[in-house]
């Protein structure tokens, strides 16, 4: 994450934040540092430090957050929730940042691309004559693709990148 450059800060980033479900409880943060004492990635990734990542939506550094690639490294494991004495909730918060980077044109290429697996398949990954040629050694019923529930989730997304994430 580079520099702090509080030119560049919007004040009122973190309402807009904090107006969003599950991300209502931002402002409660003091900064204690227990969620990132205990978070599993940021013990192996130094750079990944949710108290930062709040501070930095608080200070209004809306572009800083949005276009940060470490949105992306969280493993879901919600100890950081479970860990705050604010009752933050940290792991929506980030759920709520990473559909506002989206929103913004800011995710990684490889979300882009499973959208568009998502799209053509229905799935994480194609179906072919292997593996139901597998799954039919073990008595399974072949698989379908079935893209059409997607392709209606998904009809506004466009998976063209406009920030570094
Ligand atoms: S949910 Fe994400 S941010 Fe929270 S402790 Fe787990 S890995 Fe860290
Ligand atoms: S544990 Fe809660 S209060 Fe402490 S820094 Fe993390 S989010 Fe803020």
């Amino acid at each position: 994450m580079s520099d702090i450059d509080l030119d560049r800060a919007d004040p009122g980033f973190k309402h807009e934040v904090a107006r969003r479900r599950g991300a209502e409880g931002i402002k409660r943060c003091y900064a204690c540092g227990a969620c990132s004492a205990r978070c599993p990635v940021g013990e192996l990734n130094p750079d990944f430090d949710p108290r930062r990542l709040i501070r930095l939506v608080v200070l209004g550094l809306r572009d800083e957050v949005l276009s940060s690639p470490l949105l992306w490294v969280c493993s879901t494991c919600y100890t950081c929730q479970e860990t705050c004495p604010e009752g933050v909730d940290f792991t929506e918060v980030l759920f709520v940042l990473k559909n506002m980077a989206v929103e913004a044109g800011c995710f990684p290429p490889t979300l882009g691309a499973q959208v568009e697996l998502l799209k053509n398949h229905g799935r994480l990954y194609e179906i072919t004559d292997f593996e139901n040629e597998k799954r039919a050694e073990l008595g399974l019923p072949p698989l379908d693709e079935r893209p059409d529930d997607f392709l209606a989730l998904l009809k506004d997304f466009q998976p063209e990148t406009k920030g570094d994430a």
